[in-house]
């Protein structure tokens, strides 16, 4: 089960998670230019999502509460 989740509707490429990012579980797509995310890699340290400038990242085990 995937430890982050990406809400891409929000997202706007920006890149700051992926600078954080120690294990490359996100990349931005040099050719899209979309973010990547690769849940096999993802650690759960969890520093994507306070990077996150437009709250897209959360983490798998709050979707439920975060729900609005
Ligand atoms: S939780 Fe950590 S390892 Fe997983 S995508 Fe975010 S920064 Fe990368
Ligand atoms: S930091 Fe947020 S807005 Fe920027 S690329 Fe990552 S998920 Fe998208």
């Amino acid at each position: 089960m995937s430890k982050i989740y990406v809400e891409t509707a929000k997202c706007i490429d920006c890149g700051a998670c992926t600078a954080v990012c120690n294990s490359n579980a996100l990349r931005l797509d040099t050719v899209s230019w979309s973010l990547i995310f690769d849940k096999q890699k993802c650690t759960g340290c969890k520093l994507c999502i306070s990077a996150c400038p437009m709250r897209a990242l959360k983490a798998s085990s709050n979707i439920s509460s975060a729900a609005s």
